[in-house]
């Protein structure tokens, strides 16, 4: 039998009462209830009697979504009585996790549905634990995607968000002896409540054939595209509530679909596998999304699902605007379209395409409307992720895009010729073909080209992106390369995440914090006041008291809530350094029992994060972490001062489990490698204190929270990049630290193996010879500024003055900001104003 003792911790803490959720409102408690229970019987075909909380959960949802369908249409409306300009979001991941809290919390609705459910004996809580993730991404770019689209609606910003409809989103990660195995997930086999099917709403998408050359009525020479292929895009929306549910916004979502679904010839003469194998085909393209996060998918069903999302969009949203108004050249007036990464950046030639061949625009004047009307977000400098494609691949699939970006190219380069003369470096590094790796096209080049404003996504990135990927190309153009530092919404990551905490920050900040997080500087005041730690404290308690509950109920581990959370959850990837943090792990492990009698404080490192299924090297590094937990979490002369915990199965509801119990982030990639990161925006606003190298937004978390409160150690950009010119043999680094040294013995030598030295050979030979992250050069900085985090843990006044500190600075990391910065420098629509001044 476990002790339960953890379970005591919430009882006895008083919570502040959630103010901040808007009271129910008694007249409509009767008729939620009523129309629940109607929606239970008659769309879900249950009675309450016999109903499972997924049925409840279902009955709920249609519920709300009646709500929200009022003001969809109203907003609708508006936007094409004011012929307002509209924003499209082209991105094939929307990692959004689940929907139910996010659209009660955004009409105002949460407490009245609680009651309406208490009434019929149903807790809202366990509802929505019932909901699957919608895990329609992998990690930081899906995520953005959603809380930019969130962003958008709060802002009364007319948008659609245009991306895939996967049947199957990210692997369920399931962990056996410590190695990743991949599940597939599920998340519409139970229906999915959120989506309107619109099967008026279908376009065709065609693939491979010929080109032929022909000449119009006028004489004008025009290409005709005789495809070999032809699948269709069904529509599916999901509605896309703001805050106070005062706008709504459709995330449109594409279904691929077989023209015929069965070949009746095969069928009648017997081939029944044959009748299918169209549809098959057809439907692989909306199947599964590829798991892959930081590198290029590369394989021929990626770049088919990348071409049918964009062709099915743009068809889309050309057909919404010529009917609106007439006349494509107005495009860029009316519309602005984002490109997410440069997945949909095929966009650029499908444009050029539907201009030129189809609406017989002229070359020059088509060029102009697709560079006024796109916009591209780079996410990452790591060249294994930069997408390029095979010449031949390319022009088998697409064979007109493949002659429209060979004509973009020769008018580029003409034009650099013409500037340039002779120099045939630059010619090479801005084409849209590379010439070195066996002919590919640059997907990054061709969406930098195709827009008028790139941007990165934290003030490094930006720079580095104009020193290295894209250097050659923004001397060309200067000024079109724009920062846009990432944000998260409030909304999810602190309202429903951390609804105590939010509690505790409307009364110091006023209300007017749910609307405006610019309010949130408010609580600096508080910074040194004894009574708010207190209470603070006592809601960090009662989140870590509730993981540690998870934590049980998923590892079989008891982990001691008052110990210092230290967290490090993302995608397991080796910029990302989970390496560093278990060699630290040991390291740490090596000093308790060697100085048993020293003031240790208790400390629980956390860990979470899914590997690529064919990335060996992150699934080793998973693997080491269990290897080293089992051994630390069973040590008896630990005596509990060091737990090793990896929680399976990361994902969107779990990092809202996870984050506000947070006492330590861990950011702490190799410098100049992470773009942005939001993670650790989550953390620093729910008041996590960060350890992290001075890469992506923690530059700018720093700016914000002060040198004080953070703790920042390891090599800067710069320094990795010269460390890189050296050479990455780290025999050095390990000779000048006999404590990594020994850790790397260990390791190598088997003793987290069980006497296997060829389990971590390769990760350790990495380390040793090929440290291309760096992970030996920022190991002492590393350990030293933990141990600099044992000291400050050691004074709760300081701790918590930090804690304050980061909360009350992070309002600037809202997505509300960051959209607002889009609206007026990229796409040059109206935005909701910031309401309220801080202070
Ligand atoms: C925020 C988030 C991410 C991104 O985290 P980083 O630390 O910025 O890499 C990834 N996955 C999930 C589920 C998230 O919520």
């Amino acid at each position: 039998m476990l002790k339960r003792d953890a379970d005591r911790g919430p009882q006895s803490i008083a919570l502040p009462k959630a103010l901040f959720a808007r009271p129910a409102k008694e007249d409509e408690i009767a008729p939620i209830r009523e129309t629940i229970l109607a929606k239970l019987a008659l769309s879900v075909g249950k009675n309450p009697a016999t109903a499972s909380p997924r049925d409840w959960y279902m009955a709920a949802s249609l519920a709300a979504r009646d709500r929200i369908v009022h003001s969809w249409i109203e907003a609708n409306r508006a936007i094409r009585k004011g012929n307002s300009k509209r924003v499209y979001y082209l991105s094939l991941e929307f990692l959004l996790g689940r929907l139910l809290g996010d659209v009660l919390h955004n009409l105002g609705l949460t407490e009245t549905f609680r009651a309406a459910l208490g009434d019929l004996g149903m807790d809202l809580d366990e509802l929505k634990a019932a909901e699957p993730d919608a895990a329609l991404g992998n990690g930081g770019l899906g995520r953005l995607a959603a809380c930019l689209v969130e962003s958008m609606a709060t802002l009364g910003i007319p948008a659609y968000g245009y991306g895939i409809r996967y049947d199957h989103g990210l692997f369920r990660q399931v962990i056996k002896g410590g190695v990743q195995q991949e599940y597939p997930e599920t998340w519409l086999s139970f229906g999915n409540p959120w989506e309107f099917e619109r099967p008026e709403v279908i376009y065709d998408i065609h693939f491979g054939g010929s080109v032929q050359a022909a000449s119009t009525a006028g004489g004008a020479r025009v290409a005709i595209w005789q495809p070999a292929e032809t699948i269709e895009a069904v529509a599916y929306d999901v509605p896309v509530v703001g805050w106070r549910g005062e706008h709504v916004n459709p995330l449109r979502l594409w279904s691929a679909r077989a023209v015929d679904p069965l070949r009746l010839d095969a069928f009648n003469s017997g081939d029944h596998v044959g009748a299918l194998t169209e549809q098959v085909r057809a439907e692989a393209i909306s199947k599964v999304l590829y798991p892959s996060d930081a590198t290029a998918a590369g394989q021929e069903l990626r770049l088919r699902q990348e071409y049918f999302f964009v062709s099915a969009s743009l068809q889309d949203l050309v057909r919404r605007h010529i009917r609106t108004y007439g006349d494509i050249r107005s495009l860029p007036d009316k519309a602005s379209i984002q490109l997410n990464d440069t997945h949909p950046s095929i966009a650029v030639a499908e444009l050029m395409r539907i201009l030129v061949d189809l609406e017989h625009v002229g070359w020059d004047q088509a060029w102009d409307i697709t560079r006024a009307t796109f916009s591209y977000t780079n996410h990452t400098l790591l060249p294994e992720a930069l997408e390029t494609w095979p010449i031949p691949l390319f022009e088998r699939l697409l064979p007109r895009h493949m002659q429209i970006i060979y004509l973009i190219n020769a008018h580029h380069l003409e034009a650099v010729r013409q500037a340039h003369p002779g120099d045939e470096r630059l010619l090479a590094s801005v084409s849209m073909i590379d010439e070195n790796h066996g002919r590919r096209v640059r997907m990054g080049h061709l969406a930098f080209l195709g827009s008028h404003r790139v941007n990165g996504v934290s003030a490094l990135h930006t720079e580095l992106m104009k020193e290295t990927v894209f250097g050659d190309l923004h001397r060309l153009f200067p000024g079109r390369v724009v920062n846009k530092t990432n944000g998260i919404t409030f909304r999810r990551w602190l309202h429903q995440a951390n609804p105590g905490l939010t509690a505790l920050l409307c009364e110091a900040c006023g209300e007017e914090l749910m609307d405006e997080p610019a309010a949130i500087a408010r609580a600096a005041a508080l910074a040194g006041d004894n009574a708010f730690h207190e209470r603070l404290s006592e809601v960090r308690l009662a989140n870590k008291v509730a993981l540690a509950r998870v934590i049980r109920e998923r590892l079989d581990i008891r982990v001691n809530p008052h110990a210092l959370f230290d967290v490090h959850v993302k995608r397991i990837h080796e910029y990302k350094r989970q390496l560093l943090n278990i060699l630290e792990t040991i390291a740490l492990y090596d000093a308790i029992r060697a100085q048993p009698t020293r003031n240790w404080f208790p400390r629980v490192k956390i860990f979470a994060g899914k590997a690529a299924a064919s990335y060996s090297e992150a699934k080793t590094i998973i693997r080491l972490a269990h290897d080293v937990a089992a051994i630390v979490n069973n040590d008896p002369s630990v005596r509990d001062l060091l737990k090793v915990v990896f929680l399976p199965n990361y994902n969107v509801s779990l990092a809202e489990a996870i984050i506000p119990a947070a006492d330590l982030s861990e950011q702490i990639s190799t410098a100049g490698m992470e773009a942005s990161g939001t993670g650790n925006m989550k953390f620093a606003l729910n008041g996590a204190l960060t350890i992290g190298t001075l890469d992506g937004a923690n530059i700018e978390i720093r700016e914000h929270v002060g040198d004080d409160n953070i703790f920042i150690f390891g090599l800067r950009a710069n320094e990795v990049a010269e460390r890189h010119r050296r050479g990455l043999d780290a025999m050095g680094d390990i000779a000048a630290s006999p404590m990594l040294a020994e850790v790397l013995d260990a390791v190598a030598g088997g003793a987290f193996s069980g006497g296997d030295r060829d389990r971590y050979a390769h990760l350790v030979g990495i380390v040793k010879h090929h440290d291309r992250f760096l992970v030996a050069a920022d190991f002492d900085s590393y350990y030293l500024a933990q141990r600099m985090v044992d000291e400050a843990w050691r004074n709760p006044r300081r701790w918590w003055r930090s804690s304050v500190l980061n909360t009350a600075n992070m309002g600037w990391f809202s997505s509300d900001r960051t959209i607002r910065e889009y609206a007026e420098d990229v796409w040059h629509v109206p935005a909701r104003g910031s309401r309220v001044q801080p202070n």
